[in-house]
């Protein structure tokens, strides 16, 4: 078994959770500061972008910083003295990617801004630089819902695609999410995909969870069905406990594997 040297986790429903404080729990701080003291790297891979995500670290207050921070599920930062700055080429590329698809995409945003001006107000479209980025729900079943008729008008533009979180939802590109922008820290980074760990909790994780970017994966049990399956199927760990605490029991569960002298699943 090789050694985790990068973990790449998911913060809202997989690090904090809805009892939390949004303070970081005792059982993952103490699994960090192992992780960090034996030189593995920490990238926080979200869908906030980075002024929220610092918002929330912040309050987060982990023993040590994550040396990067993947936002928007397709953003690089690297963490220096002086605060965050965009990390390696992948960054353009996506921008790129985006400012191209968008182009093509007129007709299917007139779709979707008609399906929320029919919703009384359920769907709430998102724009950035005055195109649309997204919408947000009122509930869950409205994005269930919603979501369903997206990627049906989606099936004429197929480059097109989402990514879904509990009542958001943002475009993207078929391949920009947060597994092809943790593949490309990895690249930049030199970082097998064997010593990778990768956690999440709902549909907006399942690219990093896959066993395609990231050879150890695991979900806390809070994590949605669709996660949990998907972690089984690539021989992943689903934890007991939830959020925080069972990042760090999926920690502890890889660590003792390392230990085994053959490395046997125990
Ligand atoms: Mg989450």
């Amino acid at each position: 078994m090789s050694p985790i040297r990068l973990l790449s986790t998911d913060f809202d429903g997989t690090l904090i959770g809805h009892p939390s404080d949004g303070r970081c729990s005792p059982a993952f701080a103490a699994a960090l500061r192992r992780h960090h003291a034996g030189g593995g790297l920490w990238a926080v891979n979200t869908g906030r972008g980075l002024d929220h995500l610092i918002e929330g670290i912040e309050i987060f207050s982990p023993p040590v910083l994550p040396d990067f921070a993947l936002v928007l599920e397709r953003g690089i930062y690297r963490r220096t003295d002086g605060g965050w700055e965009a990390h390696g080429e992948w960054n353009a590329s996506c921008r790129q990617r985006h400012s191209d698809l968008y182009r093509e995409a007129g007709e299917l945003f007139g779709e979707i801004e008609q399906m929320a001006a029919e919703s009384d107000n359920t769907i709430t479209i998102l724009y950035e630089d005055e195109l649309p980025s997204g919408f947000v729900t009122s509930d869950e079943e409205v994005m269930e819902r919603a979501a369903r008729r997206v990627a049906r008008a989606a099936e004429k533009l197929p480059e097109f695609s989402f990514q879904r979180n509990f009542i958001y939802l943002r475009f993207c590109h078929r391949d920009v999410h947060k597994g092809s922008t943790l593949g490309a820290l990895c690249r930049q980074e030199n970082i097998p995909r064997d010593e990778v760990f990768a956690v999440g909790d709902h549909y907006n994780d399942l690219s990093m969870l896959d066993g395609t970017h990231a050879g150890m994966t695991a979900c806390p049990a809070n994590a949605i069905e669709a996660v949990k399956e998907t972690v089984r199927k690539s021989n992943g760990y689903v934890a007991e406990k939830p959020w925080a605490d069972g990042v760090a029991e999926a920690l502890e569960f890889y660590g003792s594997r390392q230990r085994q002298p053959d490395g046997i699943r125990v």
